[in-house]
Formats: C-alpha cells, structure tokens, sequence
C-alpha cells in the first residue's frame, strides 16, 4: 500500500538523532510522499532545507499561532519569495489556539486572516491548526476564503465545521486522535465526510496514535490511522490508503 503523510514535523531536534533512518524506513514502508509542516519563521526556513535533500518531502510554511508575537505573514511572505524554487506546497500551520493561551485572541485572528490572504496572492492552499476555537476558526473561515484549498489538520469536528466541510467541499486531516477512546462521537462525523475529502496526517513527533500514547510519533504509524479510519467507514483498508493517497496528491498538486 501506498501513504500519503501530509502533517509531520520532522524539522523536531527530537528527529536529529535518526532522521535519516526514520525518512528511508518510511519509504520502505510506503508512505511515499511526505509534507513537512513549519510553525514559524525559524522551523518554516528549517523545513525548506530539508525537503530540498528528499525528492518525496515537501514543505509548508507558516506562523502557528502559538507564535503571534515571534513572527508575522510578511515574514512568511518574504521567505517564499526568497525560496521560490523550492517545494512550497501549502502555508500552514496556520490557525486558532485557545488551549493555553486565550488572551490574545484578536492578534491570533488578525494573523491567521493575513495569512489566508498571502496564501490567494501565492496561489497556495492553507494548513489550519485549530484547537479549543472552533467556533471562531468556523466564523472566519466562512468569511475568509482560501481559494487555493483549505485541509483542517488534526479534525476536531463539530457540526458547525463539518457543514462547512461539506458545503465548501474541504478536505479533512485524521490523525492519532482518531483511535482515542474520548473521540467516541468521531465515528458519526467520519461517516458524514465523503472519504475524497480525507486525507491522513499523523503529526509527528506529536499525536502518536493508540497504542503507542507517550512515546515520540514517526510517520511510520500512518498505517495505523488508515487502519483505524477504514474500521470507522467502514471500508477496505487499500482503498482507504488509495483514496487519500490520491485526495493529498490533488490537494498539494504533486504529480
Ligand atoms: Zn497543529
Ligand atoms: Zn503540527
């Protein structure tokens, strides 16, 4: 089977000891292409350099909004005109997140916005990171639009979201959060998305899927997700791996 990872951080100096290992293990195990995902100005310019050594990675750039006041979408901007031979594929991750901080609620959405618009003047999809915000990640998007793609990675479904998703036809990551007990209601949603709006993340070195909670996350788990989502829909595993291998293709236009 082929795997498509679309949400991975292999940037991680968790990663330093056995990048390269991991990279050549995940393509023995089919995951044949892989998109590795910036979260500000440093680990983006990071992400460049090394998708620029593997012809099967590819990078997405962008200010996560843990880092509001570190970097902003100029800085982004000026990173991809100084790079644009590079694998730049989506601006992301970018987004809401109210877990930790929700003070500054109005500097994460004014950066988020900023950062939908540099993605139409670049002709880019975008990433979005969402966390404990999805009524305001819901609110903008409705009125931002993305018009080169928009992916929610690491879902967090609500009805709210999921009507957009399917009304604007988006595409949806599932990660490890997938196969964790508490995301129950997952399954009822999973069932509403047509699975050509799936694709399959794992987020590494974060999320690592059930069993293996509490150790670091390699792409090498993607299998896993497939499995479990193929389980929730109901489908053959192959073509549930076939599906969002094509569906990620499509969706960062890599032929
Ligand atoms: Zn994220
Ligand atoms: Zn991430």
């Amino acid at each position: 089977m082929k795997y498509f990872e679309t949400h991975a951080h292999y940037i991680d100096e968790i990663f330093d000891k056995n990048r390269e290992e991991i990279l050549k293990q995940c393509k023995e195990t089919g995951i044949e292409y892989l998109v590795d995902v910036g979260y500000n100005l440093e680990s983006s310019q990071k992400s460049i350099c090394l998708t620029s050594q593997y012809d099967n990675m590819f990078s997405a750039i962008g200010v996560h909004p843990h880092d509001v006041k570190t970097n902003s979408a100029q800085d982004i901007y000026d990173l991809y005109q100084s790079n644009k031979d590079q694998k730049i594929v989506a601006i992301g991750e970018i987004g809401l997140d109210y877990a930790f901080v929700s003070d500054n609620k109005k500097e994460q959405a004014t950066l988020f916005i900023e950062q939908i618009e540099l993605a139409n003047t670049l002709k880019l999809p975008i990433l979005i990171h969402s966390r404990d915000a999805s009524l305001d990640t819901y609110q903008i998007v409705k009125e931002h639009r993305a018009e080169y793609g928009t992916l929610f990675h690491c879902f967090h479904p609500t009805e709210d979201l999921v009507r957009l998703v399917l009304e604007r036809n988006y595409t949806v990551a599932f990660g490890g959060n997938i196969t964790y007990k508490r995301n129950q209601r997952f399954a009822e949603y999973v069932n509403q998305i047509p699975i050509e709006q799936i694709v399959l993340e794992t987020d590494s070195p974060y999320l690592p899927p059930e069993p293996y909670r509490g150790t670091v996350n390699t792409s090498l788990h993607l299998p896993i997700i497939c499995k479990k989502l193929a389980e929730l829909k109901g489908m053959e595993e192959s073509s549930v791996a076939n599906h969002t291998f094509e569906n990620a293709k499509r969706f960062f236009k890599i032929d």
